[in-house]
């Protein structure tokens, strides 16, 4: 498990044991409402040791990338980084995140086509 956690601090350039876990991360995050995990409780579960409890929550995946959580934190971790990481090291299994066969037809008349775009760069290997 260790191996995964310091391929996250490696991709992500982030000192995982720097979070206090003040919570501010979370507390300005757009998408937490549909998050398995907060973001800080990922962190928490990768200081704990637990990368598999912290990649099986769908946090990675429905973050949004904005940055707001790396701009808030007092701490200088850079979330949305890890966040990346993240996935990063899920993709390089070669699993797929998001299914295109499984996406109908309504659904892609009416999504913006850059929000298709951006999720099968985000969340396809
Ligand atoms: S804002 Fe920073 S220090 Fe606070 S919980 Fe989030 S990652 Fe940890
Ligand atoms: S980068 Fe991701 S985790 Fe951070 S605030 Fe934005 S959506 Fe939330």
């Amino acid at each position: 498990m260790q191996d995964i956690i310091d391929k996250v601090s490696e991709l992500s350039e982030q000192n995982l044991y720097s979070c206090y876990q003040c919570g501010k991360c979370s507390g300005g995050c757009p998408s937490v409402s549909e998050m398995d995990l907060l973001p800080n409780q990922v962190i928490r579960l990768l200081q704990l040791g637990m990368p598999d409890d912290a990649s099986n929550a769908n946090t990675m995946w429905i973050c949004a990338s904005c940055f707001t959580c790396t701009v808030r934190c007092p701490k200088g971790v850079d979330i949305a980084k890890v966040m990346e990481a993240l996935r990063q090291i899920s993709l390089r299994k070669n699993v797929d995140y998001v299914e295109v066969r499984e996406i109908s037809a309504k659904e892609i008349s009416i999504l913006p086509q850059i929000a298709l775009v951006s999720n099968f760069r985000k969340q396809t290997a």
